[in-house]
Formats: C-alpha cells, structure tokens, sequence
C-alpha cells in the first residue's frame, strides 16, 4: 500500500514487473516475465478526486497491458500505434523510449 504519486506499483501480486522506467511524471512502463509486450502504469485523472474506498486500490495508478501492439523495438522502446487508455483520454505515441502526446 501507500503507492502516491512518486511510487508506482511495480510489486502487485501477478504484477511483478522488472526495468520499470519512468515516461513521464503520469506514465511508467515494465516487463511481466511472461508477456513479450510492456504493462503501463498511469496516473489516471479520472481517478482524482474519487473517494478512496470506492477505489480499486489506493492512488490513481492504472495498470494496462500492450498485447494489441506491435513491438517495433524493446531499447529503446518503440510501439506502434499508438497508446490510448480511454478511461481518461491520456494518448500519445512511444518511440524511441519517449512519450509523444497525440
Ligand atoms: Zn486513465
């Protein structure tokens, strides 16, 4: 518990993620041992504001797999199209490991 705005998840039971790296200050990405693709953590907006015990969890973070993505390249890391996490409208590209917002 106590994951803040600081600390993404990266030790969630069934979530353990290794080479977790920072995007931005909202968006994180690491390695599930058995998925080729990267699991994204971000700091969902519309979680703001919402009172902790109607939460799934503690903090805004929001975990998403990239399954339906094309790994163009793992380092630096490249996927095409691009990322759009419809529970808050956060969009952008990852190319050349860095976050582009659309
Ligand atoms: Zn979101």
């Amino acid at each position: 518990m106590g994951h803040d705005r600081g600390t993404p998840p990266s030790d969630w039971p069934g979530l353990e993620m290794v080479d977790m790296t920072k995007l931005t200050d909202d968006i994180y990405f690491g390695w599930l041992a058995k998925e080729t693709n990267p699991t994204f953590w971000h700091w969902c907006k519309a979680l703001e504001g919402v009172p902790e015990d109607k939460k799934v969890h503690d903090g805004c973070w929001v975990a998403a797999g990239t399954s339906a993505h094309t790994l163009v390249s793992r380092e630096p890391l490249h996927l095409e199209p691009s990322l759009l996490w419809r529970c808050c409208g956060l969009h952008g590209w990852v190319r050349d490991g860095q976050w582009i917002n659309a």
